[in-house]
C-alpha cells in the first residue's frame, strides 16, 4: 500500500495523461493532482461546464494547459473512440497514462428486481466504455517509454455484496480486464496495468450509495491521491496486474 506516498513535485513532468470523469469527485481531484505534478491532462467527461471549471482551476494553479474532450460514455461507440485516438495522435503523438475513473452507481436492488436497462447502462458506463477506449488508445500508449493504465475498482469488485448488482459486476469485469491486459502486455510493452479501489471517499456517488452517512467522517478525494500519483508515475515501474487500495479499508 502507498497511502503515505510523497510524490516529487515534478513526478509527472512532460507526461500526457488522460482522466475520465474528470469533472467531479475523485477524477477531478486526480486531474488536478496530476497537473500539479507536471502533467498535461486530457479531461474527459460528459458535463462540459464541469470540465471547463477544472480546466480553469488547473490553469490558475499554474499547471500546463489541459485539453477538454467531452464524451458521454452511455452513447459513445467504437467509432467515437477511434476518432478520439486520431485527434489525440495529431495533438500529442502519444499517451503516458490513462485513469479510467468515470462511473455510475445504478440501483441498489436485489438481482431479481434489477431493471435490465439500468443494468446495461451501468455496464456501458463503468466497463464497456473503458474497454473500448483502451482498445482504441493502446497504440498511443505503446509510443510512451513508461505508460500506466489505471482502472478504478471498488470493494464490491473484489467481493460480491447483496444489492450491489450491476455496479459490483462492472467492477469484477474491470478486475478481469486488468488481469488479462497485464498478462498480455507483460514483457512485450512498457505499459503497466493495475486496478485501484479508492475506498470510501467523500463524493456525490458515495452520498447516493449511503444517504444516511455523515460525509465529514470520510476522507476527501484530495486526501487519497497518494496511490493515484504513485501508480501514474515512474516509481511504480514494474508494478502490473496488481489490486491496490487508495486508503486503508
Ligand atoms: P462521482 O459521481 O463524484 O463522479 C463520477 C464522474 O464520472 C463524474 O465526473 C461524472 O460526470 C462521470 N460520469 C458519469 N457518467 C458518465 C458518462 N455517462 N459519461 C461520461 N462521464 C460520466 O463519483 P466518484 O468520484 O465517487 O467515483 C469515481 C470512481 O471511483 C468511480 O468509478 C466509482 O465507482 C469509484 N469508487 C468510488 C468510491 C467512493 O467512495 N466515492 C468507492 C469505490 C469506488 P458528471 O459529473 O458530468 O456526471
Amino acid at each position: 500500500c502507498k497511502f503515505d506516498y510523497q510524490a516529487a513535485p515534478d513526478l509527472l513532468k512532460g507526461r500526457i495523461i488522460l482522466v475520465t470523469g474528470a469533472g467531479d469527485g475523485i477524477g477531478k481531484a486526480a486531474a488536478k493532482a496530476y497537473a500539479a505534478h507536471g502533467a498535461t491532462v486530457i479531461l474527459v467527461g460528459r458535463t462540459i461546464k464541469k470540465l471547463e471549471a477544472v480546466y480553469d482551476e488547473i490553469e490558475a494553479a499554474g499547471g500546463a494547459q489541459p485539453a477538454i474532450f467531452p464524451l458521454n460514455f452511455e452513447s459513445a461507440t467504437y467509432k467515437d473512440y477511434g476518432e478520439m485516438a486520431t485527434l489525440l495522435e495529431e495533438e500529442f503523438g502519444r499517451l503516458d497514462g490513462i485513469l479510467h475513473n468515470a462511473g455510475i452507481l445504478g440501483s441498489i436492488t436485489p438481482v431479481e428486481a434489477y431493471n435490465p436497462q439500468m443494468w446495461e447502462q451501468v455496464m456501458q458506463v463503468n466497463f464497456n466504455s473503458a474497454l473500448l477506449m483502451t482498445q482504441a488508445l493502446l497504440s498511443l500508449l505503446q509510443k510512451s517509454e513508461d505508460a500506466s493504465l489505471i482502472f478504478t475498482s471498488s470493494s464490491v469488485g473484489r467481493k460480491g455484496r447483496a444489492f450491489w448488482g450491476a455496479y459490483s459486476i462492472s467492477k469484477f469485469a474491470t478486475e478481469g480486464l486488468v488481469e488479462i491486459l497485464a498478462d498480455e502486455l507483460e514483457n512485450v510493452s512498457a505499459i503497466r496495468v493495475n486496478s485501484l479501489n479508492p475506498g470510501a471517499t467523500r463524493t456525490a456517488m458515495r452520498q447516493l450509495a449511503f444517504p444516511g452517512e455523515d460525509p465529514r467522517t470520510l476522507r476527501t478525494a484530495e486526501e487519497i491521491m497518494g496511490t493515484y500519483l504513485y501508480l501514474m508515475g515512474p516509481d511504480s515501474k514494474g508494478v502490473s496486474g496488481q489490486k491496490l487500495n487508495a486508503q486503508p479499508i
